[in-house]
């Protein structure tokens, strides 16, 4: 069953402060021996100090996942960076991750000061959802509910009735037809189309896409799989519905860190971020993981499985965040409230529904049951 979609948005300006090339330009330099060490035993320190806690997403670096875990940080999805963030009692939240993570932490813990190493590190899928014309989106169907990503501006959730992650996205969405609810959905249409697919809810579609997601090619997915007969093929939802039609598992980040760990095949081929690897090899270390072909480097693609708004977070930024109280989150407080509503109802409906969230989870795995 296909959805329609039924609002556009202009492109992007390629010349626009945010676009990929310019997010590529401003990826910082790793850093090496002597000098890493230093502004790592600097960062530990400072987190100490000031009060704070360092929450990263899988898809950024591996040695600022490595520093969140080894202070007492978090590695997660956007679903758990917000519910960590939200129940620990540091003053201050450093975020590595892009912008909406950062707002979301913000949007839940005012009282908290929110510092991102980069604040130009942003989305496609926010960039191509301004509040304006989503309005306008809205406004043409006002019996719907609004149902939102995470990946949204303060000013695009504070529109919302709900807002979801890639965790629990089909668990309500499900539940609100059961209820009889029509659903306006925004801003990621491949997601919503999978959502569709499995729940058959009405849902109209925003037409946005991840610009990491959405280069996966299922032409190349196939050459690959036949080279490796046995590897298990794990697909985000992000993921054009050619590329989902071949997966083995359907999932978010954590679902697909699940299925690797949890899963009995040796090989695993994994579409979505290529960041996520680094988690999921340190656990699943005897596993074999093979990064899912996009048009490829040199080619036509413009991340080539890694998001260069994911790549501008580095451990200078961090440091900066903590000496200079550099990359603060501010948000207007009647926007900060009117957005709190949708993401305190995801968080309460995760909370309270387990069973449910386990029961979609169902839908997102094929062929290996739960995961
Ligand atoms: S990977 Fe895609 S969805 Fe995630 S932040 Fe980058 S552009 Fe947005």
């Amino acid at each position: 069953m296909s959805s329609p979609i039924a609002f556009d948005y202009p492109q992007q300006n390629a010349a626009g402060a945010t676009c990929t090339a310019q997010a590529w330009a401003k990826t910082p330099p790793q850093l090496h021996g002597t000098e890493k060490a230093a502004v790592i035993a600097r960062i530990k320190q400072l987190l100490v100090e000031k009060d704070a806690t360092l929450v990263a997403h899988y898809y950024v670096d591996g040695d600022i996942q490595d520093l969140a875990l080894s202070t007492g940080g978090y590695v997660a999805d956007s679903l758990e960076m917000a519910r960590f963030g939200k129940n620990h009692a540091a003053k201050n939240l450093i975020v590595a991750g892009v912008r909406f993570m950062g707002e979301t932490a913000k949007i839940l813990s005012p009282e908290k000061r929110v510092f991102m190493p980069d604040l130009d590190a942003t989305c496609s899928l926010d960039l191509g959802c301004d509040a304006s014309n989503f309005a306008k989106f809205r406004a043409l169907h006002p019996d719907r509910t609004v149902v939102v990503y995470a990946n949204t501006s303060a000013a695009v959730k504070a529109q919302a009735d709900w807002m979801v992650t890639s965790s629990c996205a089909l668990a309500i969405v499900h539940q609100l037809k059961v209820e009889g609810k029509k659903i306006l959905w925004a801003p990621d249409r491949h997601l919503g189309r999978y959502i569709q697919d499995q729940t058959g809810a009405d849902m109209l579609l925003w037409n946005g896409a991840c610009i990491v997601h959405d280069e996966f090619k299922a032409v190349e997915l196939e050459i690959l799989k036949a080279a490796h007969p046995n590897a298990m093929i794990l697909v985000h939802p992000e993921s054009p519905q050619a590329v989902v039609d071949l997966a083995d598992v359907v999932g978010s980040t954590s679902a697909m860190i699940k299925a690797v760990v949890e899963g009995s095949a040796t090989e695993y081929i994994v579409a979505t971020d290529k960041g996520i690897l680094h988690r999921m090899q340190q656990l699943a270390p005897n596993k074999k993981l093979i990064e899912a072909p996009t048009a490829g480097n040199s080619a036509t693609c413009k991340s080539c499985a890694h998001c260069p708004w994911m790549a501008m977070n580095g451990l200078q930024g961090i440091l900066d965040c903590l000496e200079n109280a550099s990359g603060e989150i501010f948000i207007e407080e009647p926007i900060r409230v009117e957005a709190l509503g949708c993401i305190e109802r995801m968080l309460d409906f995760t909370k309270n529904h387990p069973d449910l969230l386990a029961k979609a989870q169902h839908g997102f795995v094929k062929n290996i049951g739960a995961a």
